[in-house]
């Protein structure tokens, strides 16, 4: 049973209510990724919300949420042209689209897939991950052209501005949301004549978090904003009081004269993902008190300094030690709460309740 993840829902509900009413008053569409929590039951909160539009990471994915009755699926990872069967086959039971960045896979789609299915072309606005560089207008002819009288409509142009998990502040989040929509908003001038029904799709948590109007896009993809965590937290998308998820470890060894608490508690159950404080050390996660199935503030200087396959080490206040012994539990708050949650089955929730993962 331990260690295990708990889940806020009630803050996981908050942030989805926040972000669709967002999204609402800028008018666009609300996509949310669902590649952080990968669950049917937290999918269900999106779904009350009234989100009927979601994106994925993978074709295997994009299956298990259409099994629990989603029937507008984005797959929002550039598509392999070889998944033409899965797409196909995909495409024939709900609306799905797809993700291309390239003549070449543009081309072999179009001669494979014989489902409508509408196409976004991924556009770099400067993160230097995928996608077309914005400026490079022939290549975006190229794909246009390729996909012409196939069954891959054009749907428009897509970008993740992950540069923003670089930003040392909010006016750098800010300035690069402007200066990333101000590309894609030429590239919708320079198409719009010829494909009036183009749309723009951005989404990255630090953007989506801290920008109030949306109106120069059409549909915002945000997935990490549902539990944040603490690198979200650092880059100030939001406040250490929003992160939703935690994983509930014990305390193992106890080791006074270091002032250090070893929990079980490891790489495999956080990931190695690591921020540095402002003393250049080594940050997997910062500490909270567990208590009533739930958990409070940050333990102020207590962090999680190193981590092994199945230990972590937290490096705690000399002030703090003694009100810990082996056996007691501790909150670990995750710096990547999309890859903690991705190494665990399932949730439990601060409701008391299981919640489903995809397998
Ligand atoms: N869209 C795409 C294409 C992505 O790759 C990601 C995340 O990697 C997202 C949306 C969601 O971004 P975030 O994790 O910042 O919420």
């Amino acid at each position: 049973m331990l260690p295990f993840l708990l889940v806020d829902t009630n803050k996981c509900k908050d942030h989805i209510e926040k972000m669709h009413l967002k999204s609402k008053q800028s008018e666009v569409l609300f996509r949310p990724h669902f590649k952080t929590h990968q669950s049917a039951d937290i999918a269900s909160y999106f779904r009350k919300s009234g989100v009927t539009r979601i994106a994925v990471s993978s074709l295997s994915m994009a299956q298990y949420f259409m099994a629990n009755g989603w029937t507008d699926i984005l797959l929002s990872l550039i598509a392999n042209p070889n998944d033409y069967q899965q797409i196909n086959k995909i495409s024939s039971e709900i609306n799905f689209q797809i993700l291309v960045d390239s003549v070449y896979t543009s081309k072999k789609l179009a001669a494979y897939i014989h489902t409508q299915t509408p196409v976004y072309i991924k556009i770099d606005c400067g993160y230097g991950r995928s996608g077309v560089p914005a400026d490079q207008i022939e290549e975006i002819e190229g794909i246009l052209n390729a996909l012409q009288g196939s069954k891959l409509p054009f749907k428009g142009f897509l970008a993740h501005f992950g540069d923003t998990y670089q930003a040392k502040n909010q006016k750098d989040i800010m300035s690069i949301y402007e200066k990333s929509v101000n590309k894609l908003k030429k590239l919708k001038s320079a198409f719009i004549t010829t494909y009036p029904n183009l749309i723009l799709s951005i989404g990255d948590t630090p953007s989506c978090s801290l920008v109030d109007d949306f109106s120069d896009v059409d549909e915002i993809r945000p997935g990490n904003f549902v539990f944040y965590d603490v690198m979200q937290s650092q880059l100030q998308s939001c406040s250490p009081n929003d992160i939703a998820v935690a994983l509930i470890a014990p305390v193992i060894s106890k080791q006074a004269s270091k002032n250090q608490l070893i929990i079980h508690g490891g790489a495999v159950h956080l990931s190695k993902e690591y921020l540095l404080n402002d003393q250049g050390e080594k940050i997997y996660g910062l500490v909270a008190n567990y208590k009533n199935a739930s958990w409070g503030k940050n333990i102020d200087g207590a962090y999680l300094s190193s981590l092994s396959q199945e230990h972590g080490i937290i490096q705690m206040p000399a002030s703090e030690m003694e009100k810990y012994n082996e056996g007691d539990l501790l909150a670990i708050l995750p710096v990547h709460s999309c890859l903690t949650a991705n190494l665990a089955t399932c949730y439990l929730s601060t409701e008391g309740s299981k919640l489903e993962k995809m397998p």
